[in-house]
C-alpha cells in the first residue's frame, strides 16, 4: 500500500522514501548539513595527497577513504570521481535515510609533501663513495638507485670524481640496510653538521673499494 509523506502529500508509488518521509523532504529537511565539497592537501610536485601524516598515491579507495574521513557523520560510498569532483551516496543508517546521491566537488590545497620537500632543499643524510674500476661502480650504483627508489628515498647529487662517484644520499638508515644486506664493508667517517632539538646529527660518508 502506498505511504503518503507527511510533509508534502506525495506518495511512495512516485518517490523514494527514507523513513517516513519522501526524499524531496528528506533532502530539503538536512538542507546544509548534506556535503558539498572537500578539501585535499594535494603536493604540488608529485601529485599525492595527504591522508593523515601521509602522503599516499592518488585511487578511488584512497579518496574513499577520504571523503568518509571528511564526513563522518554519514556513510559515505564513492560512485565515480573525475579531477575535480565526486559522486558519492551518503547514509545514516539510524535515521532511514540510505544513498542520498550528491556531487562532491574537491578543493585542492597545495603544498609539498616532505619527501618533496627535502628533495627540493638538497636534502642528504650521507656520502657513499663509490671507488674502483668504473663498471663495477656504475653496477653498484644501478643496485643502490633500485633500492632508494622502491623505498621512497632519493639521491640528492651524484658526483664524479676522479677514480669514482660520490653519491650523496637522504637516508643513513636505508644505507646501513643496503651495505649490512650484501655484506658490504664501507670505511665510516662522521661530520657533524647541526643539531636537532639538541641532539647531534652527523651526516656519514662511507667509503666502498669495489675490486
Ligand atoms: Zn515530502
Ligand atoms: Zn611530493
Amino acid at each position: 500500500m502506498a505511504r503518503h509523506c507527511p510533509t508534502c502529500n506525495r506518495s511512495s508509488d512516485d518517490i523514494r522514501f527514507f523513513g517516513e518521509f519522501c526524499e524531496i523532504c528528506t533532502i530539503e529537511k538536512l538542507g546544509r548539513k548534506i556535503p558539498t565539497e572537500l578539501k585535499i592537501t594535494i603536493c604540488k610536485r608529485c601529485d599525492r595527497l595527504r591522508f593523515g601524516n601521509e602522503f599516499i598515491e592518488r585511487d578511488d579507495a584512497l579518496l574513499g577513504d577520504l571523503l568518509q574521513k571528511g564526513f563522518k557523520e554519514w556513510d559515505v560510498k564513492l560512485i565515480s570521481s573525475t579531477g575535480d569532483a565526486a559522486i558519492v551516496e551518503l547514509s545514516k543508517p539510524e535515521q532511514h535515510i540510505d544513498g542520498i546521491r550528491q556531487e562532491i566537488k574537491l578543493i585542492y590545497q597545495k603544498q609539498l609533501c616532505p619527501k618533496c620537500n627535502r628533495r627540493a632543499a638538497s636534502y642528504y643524510e650521507g656520502i657513499i663513495q663509490l671507488r674502483g674500476s668504473p663498471e663495477r661502480v656504475q653496477k653498484m650504483l644501478m643496485k643502490l638507485e633500485k633500492v632508494f627508489e622502491a623505498n621512497d628515498e632519493f639521491f640528492s647529487r651524484v658526483d664524479p670524481v676522479n677514480n669514482g662517484i660520490n653519491v650523496f644520499i637522504s637516508s643513513k638508515k636505508l644505507a646501513a640496510a643496503f651495505m649490512s644486506e650484501r655484506g658490504l664493508k664501507p670505511t665510516m667517517s662522521y661530520e657533524l653538521y647541526g643539531l636537532k632539538n639538541g641532539k647531534k646529527l652527523y651526516r656519514n660518508t662511507y667509503a666502498l673499494h669495489l675490486d
